[in-house]
Parts: C-alpha cells; structure tokens; sequence
C-alpha cells in the first residue's frame, strides 16, 4: 500500500502530481511520501501493540533529515551503523536514548562520539572492538550499556550480498562463541553486557530464518541468565521484506507473531530495526526519456536517471517496477523494451525486456519502491550530480536535499601547487 497513484490521468505523490514537481525541481529526483511513511510506522508498530518494543528506523535505508524527522516524529528512535549517521540522527532530533549504534568496524572516533552522545546503546561485534569500547568507557569513568550481536549462522535465503547471519558472514560474534564473550564483556569496568542482538540480512521474504534465528537467541538469552549475566534487552534487527515485483513478504503481523512466539515471554525490552520495510515503498525515482532508440535486436529508453542514482539493478539485479507518470489508456498494448540510463557500463540497465506502454523522448517515469536504498547509496559517478530528494505531505511538497551545482561538487577539490600554471 502507498500513495503514488493515478488521478485524473497523472501519476501523483499523495495529491501533488509528480510532473509538477518534476518541472519546479528538474529530473532525476527522489519522491517521499509522508503518508505512506507514516502507514508503514503505524502497521508496524500496532503489530507489535503489546510487546514492550522500541522501533528504532535502520538510517542507513534513507538517511535524509526530512525522513528521519517523519518517522522520529511518529515515535521511532534510530539505528546507526556509522559516526555520520549518528550525527544526522541526532540532527534530525531522535533523542539519544532511542539510538542504537551497530556495524562491524566501529573507530575508536565513533565509539568516543557514542560514548559522548550518551546513546541507548552500542552493539559490539568483535572481542577487539568490545576491548576497545571498555577502554574508551573508562577513560570517560563511563559504563556503556551494550549488546553483543551474535551471528546465528541461519540462511536468511535472500540475496547473497544482504545476508548477513552465516557464519562465513562477517557480522557478529560466533554463536559458539557469544557466551565466552559475554563472560569477559561482563568483567570489564567500562561496560554492561544488557542486550543480545541479531541482523540476519535483509529483503528477508520468509519468516522461517526469523525463527530460527530468534529461537537461538531464546536460548542463549537464558544460558546467560543462567550465567548471572542480567540480559535486559534484545535486538532484532531488521530485515522484512517488501513487494518489488511479485515476492509475498510475510505481514508485520505474522512477523510479531513470531516474536511473541519465541521471545514474549523473556521480560526484555525488544528494539526493532526495521530500514526497507518502512521506506522501501514510501519513494519513487522520477526520471526523464532522454532518446528512445530502436537497437538490432531491442528498443532502448534511454533516462536521465543513472545506476550511480539508483544502484539497486545493477547491484543486486533487483527489479523496479517502472511506471509512466502519464496514465496509458486502458488498453494501450505493451511492448518489450530496455530501460537504460546513460553511463558507460553495460550495468547501467533498470530493466531488460520489460513489457511497457510506449514510451518516448521527452516523456516521465518513476521507478517505484525506489524509497530504500536509493537516494542513500547513491553517488557521483560520471560525475553526475547527487539527485535532489523531495518530501510530499497531502497537497505539500518541499526539496528535502537541493541538487548540487557544479561548483558545489568541485569545491572540495584543489590542484598541488606543481600543476598549477606558472605565471612568472
Ligand atoms: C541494514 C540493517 C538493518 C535494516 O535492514 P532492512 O533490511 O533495511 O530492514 C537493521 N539492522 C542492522 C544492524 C543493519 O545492518
């Protein structure tokens, strides 16, 4: 469900027609809608209605200060896994004590940093990491409160690059090994060992890796008690699915009720941290036909959008559906074309032989669920400007992120004085 849909014959975010916003503001550019961000919060939180569960929003899926802002204002607190999203975090106003800092290779700047910030959390997943966060604790006189996040080594079944719980992942500490850690972590002055958590991947499409992965958690929650260690806290990580072509994602209400399941009954504190699930529908990429050209053997659509914008195909092979933002007639047939962007890689293709009304130069199209993992992985490759994000409320729109001018993206950047010409 969300809220790009069709009125009077044209393709609008809520009730401002895309095509509208694309002359203002120039194409490409990302589209978010409030009001779908705020269903997907609200589905998901009324599932868990119940469950003491913080719902902290995964930055690293949009991390644009206007959505953060939207979901933090409904309530959700963050997940960060890097210095900068913690900044933009607290920038966008979550308060501290709803942020939860995970990653593999945290610097000892980004523990000082969660350490001054004086965040909820820190999610450790190394012993060399755990040494140094005890370290910079005490050398504040600080006891960090943190989790272990543990790999469950269970096959999430979804793309290889997202999944994240095998044990040949390099993400969390070794199940065999979790509770040995916690043992020393619970030794150490600098932190408290509150939390056991996991992340098994992400785009998950089926809920039995979820079990199984919070089934063991289950049981080392209660090897630990057992071990005197008071686990308070559990951390779910994120990882639900949404529909991009014709995937059934299991419901939020059949992924609570796999928590209440295996975890319900423990007495902690659940944190939730769900990124796609929450953004992945609530954005569209608006792009422009630049050429339609007819090849040997295939027509290409050649856009002004590129994979340095959206590099979720060419990553992934991920699927977007396309849609023209101008509504064909009913009946209009179809015809098979490549959707391709501008760049010199053969991977800079949105789509192959994707069956579309016909389309030409100078027309509209928005690559939907384009809300996660879009504008946030996107770069300047081919020196293409980073593509402005805009937020929709009802009738409303605003730039959340303005497209950078050419100085913008050079001004960083100097010549060594041996190059510079010498005007002597
Ligand atoms: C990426 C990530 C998430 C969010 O994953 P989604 O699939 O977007 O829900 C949550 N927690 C951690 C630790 C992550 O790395």
């Amino acid at each position: 469900m969300n809220h790009f849909q069709y009125h009077r014959g044209q393709l609008c975010a809520e009730d401002v027609p895309l095509a509208r916003i694309a002359e203002q503001v120039g194409t490409p550019f990302y589209c978010y809608s409030t009001a779908t961000l705020t269903r997907h919060y609200t589905v998901f939180r009324d599932a868990l209605a119940g469950l003491d569960a913080t719902i902290c929003f995964a930055v690293k899926a949009n991390a644009n200060l206007a959505v953060i802002r939207t979901l933090s204002s409904l309530g959700a607190g963050a997940d960060v896994v890097s210095g900068g999203e913690l900044r933009r975090a607290l920038a966008a106003g979550v308060a501290p004590e709803k942020i939860v800092f995970s990653g593999v290779g945290k610097t000892r700047a980004e523990l000082d940093l969660a350490l001054d910030t004086g965040i909820l959390q820190v999610n450790v997943e190394s012993e060399p990491e755990l040494t140094a966060l005890d370290e910079a604790a005490r050398e504040r006189g600080r006891r960090m409160e943190i989790g272990v996040r543990v790999n469950p080594d269970v096959d999430a079944n979804t793309h290889a690059k997202i999944t994240t719980g095998r044990k040949e992942n390099k993400f969390g500490i070794e199940w065999t090994r979790a509770r040995e850690v916690f043992r020393r972590a619970k030794q150490m002055a600098g932190v408290e060992p509150v939390a056991v958590a996991v992340h098994i991947g992400s785009q998950l499409t089926e809920l039995q890796p979820f079990q199984d992965a919070f089934t063991r958690v289950r049981d080392l929650v209660l090897m630990l008690r057992a071990d005197g260690i008071d686990i308070r806290r559990i951390d779910l990580g994120g990882g639900l699915g949404v529909p991009y072509d014709d995937e059934e994602p299991p419901s939020p209400e059949a992924y609570a009720a796999i928590i209440r399941e295996t975890l319900g009954d423990l007495g902690c504190r659940l944190i939730l941290e769900p990124g796609r699930l929450l953004v992945g529908n609530a954005g569209v990429l608006v792009s422009r036909i630049v050429y339609v050209k007819e090849g040997a053997t295939r027509t290409f659509a050649i856009c002004d959008a590129a994979m340095n914008d959206l590099v979720r195909p060419a990553m992934y092979d991920a699927h977007h559906d396309i849609r023209p933002v101008r509504e064909p007639a009913a009946g209009t047939p179809l015809r098979a074309m490549d959707v391709v962007g501008p760049i010199c890689e053969s991977g800079d293709t949105f789509a192959k032989q994707r069956a579309l009304p016909p389309l030409e130069a100078g027309d509209l199209i928005a690559f939907a669920t384009a809300g996660a993992y879009g504008a946030a992985m996107s770069s300047q490759y081919n020196s293409r400007p980073l593509v402005p994000e805009v937020l929709v409320a009802g009738d409303r729109f605003s730039v959340v992120r303005a497209r950078p001018s050419f100085e913008d993206m050079l001004a960083l950047e100097s010549l060594p004085e041996w190059l510079t010409p010498d005007r002597g």
